[in-house]
């Protein structure tokens, strides 16, 4: 690859020791830092796809004292393995990362693949993915690209698209620290070459940079659509109604929810409302008490064991908000 511009990769070999001591001083303490455990590593990247580190950071340690090793993940029910999910979003990684559990157990037993090639051909492991885990966990010289390193690597290089990213990071890759250094780019995107405008006073190779940020198309955000809806929520004693999802919904199958309210409500009978976004949707929900079963289809389930159903994110919002669950 030949990258436009007079920055070339032997000058930019350069940026590996500053990034290195920048990342060794100022990187967040974050749990998964403190384990080269393949099996700690994992969840911690499958959890963090997609879903921001703020989110991930109590169910992080939480998940891993319920599912201590790959051994007891792949034994537990993948209704268990939701329910602990529950709150992250993105189910299909739920399954997957179980899925995946049971064939490092059954077809290998339960050794973890050791390069990222192996890494890739479990369920729902993708190039970065394995990267990331070969990377950190064995020391596999690989490259990540995630959107903050493909982001860095725009305004270091100039880089103008996500394969000559891919290559550029591989390239420009400390072989002695590969796991170290694919998290202080990481680092770099999130903390300090962040989205909009990057905070290049602070950057460790910024005398590197090819852009310091200029140039670049301002992309806004797309806007977010407004959405009302209502969910009943009925209680006996200490019970409340929930109903499964079907089992072929393409969003979140077999998971718990409210019952939906599809006739028009009075204000009067809101008991209250939470706000919900999913992707580019924002919905206010209006949460309707109600002492008997809204509907034929659903049961009534223990407070107690609603902890352990597989919500959605809905309803884990809307029942702890009623203090029905923790
Ligand atoms: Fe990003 Fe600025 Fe550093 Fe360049 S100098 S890598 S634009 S933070």
């Amino acid at each position: 690859m030949e990258l436009r511009g007079p920055t070339n990769f032997r000058r930019l070999a350069q940026l590996r020791r500053p990034l290195l001591a920048w990342y060794d001083q100022n990187r967040r303490d974050l749990p998964w830092r403190a384990s080269r455990d393949p099996y700690h590593i994992w969840v911690s990247e499958v959890m963090l796809q997609q879903t921001r580190v703020a989110a991930v950071l109590p169910r992080y340690e939480k998940f891993l004292r319920r599912f201590p090793s790959v051994q007891k993940l792949a034994s537990a029910r993948v209704t268990s393995v939701l329910a602990e999910w529950s709150g992250l979003g993105y189910y299909r990684r739920a399954r997957n990362l179980h899925a995946a559990a049971k064939e490092i157990v059954r077809e290998r037993a339960g050794i973890f693949p050791q390069d990222s090639e192996t890494w890739r051909k479990l369920p729902g492991i993708g190039r970065y993915t394995a990267a990331a885990i070969a990377s950190i966990a064995f020391g596999e010289p690989v490259a990540v690209l995630d959107g903050n390193v493909d982001r860095v690597l725009r305004r270091l290089l100039g880089s103008n698209s996500v394969r000559e990213s891919w290559n550029a990071a591989q390239q420009i890759l400390d072989r002695k620290r590969p796991g170290d250094f694919n998290q202080a780019i990481m680092e770099l995107g999130a903390m300090v070459c962040v989205p909009g405008e990057p905070l290049c006073s602070q950057c460790p190779i910024g005398t590197l940079c090819r852009t310091r940020g200029r140039g670049e198309a301002r992309t806004s955000k797309p806007k977010q659509r407004k959405v009302s809806s209502s969910f009943a929520l009925a209680t006996r004693g200490d019970s409340v109604f929930l109903v499964q999802r079907h089992a072929d919904e393409s969003l979140m199958p077999g998971m718990w929810e409210m019952p939906k309210v599809e006739s028009l409500i009075r204000r009067d009978e809101v008991l209250f409302t939470v706000r919900h976004s999913i992707t580019v949707s924002d919905y206010l929900v209006s949460v309707i008490a109600q002492s008997a079963a809204p509907m034929a289809r659903g049961t009534w389930v223990k407070y107690a064991r609603a902890n352990k159903l597989p919500l959605t994110g809905l309803a884990t919002k809307i029942l702890r908000k009623a203090n029905i669950i923790e």
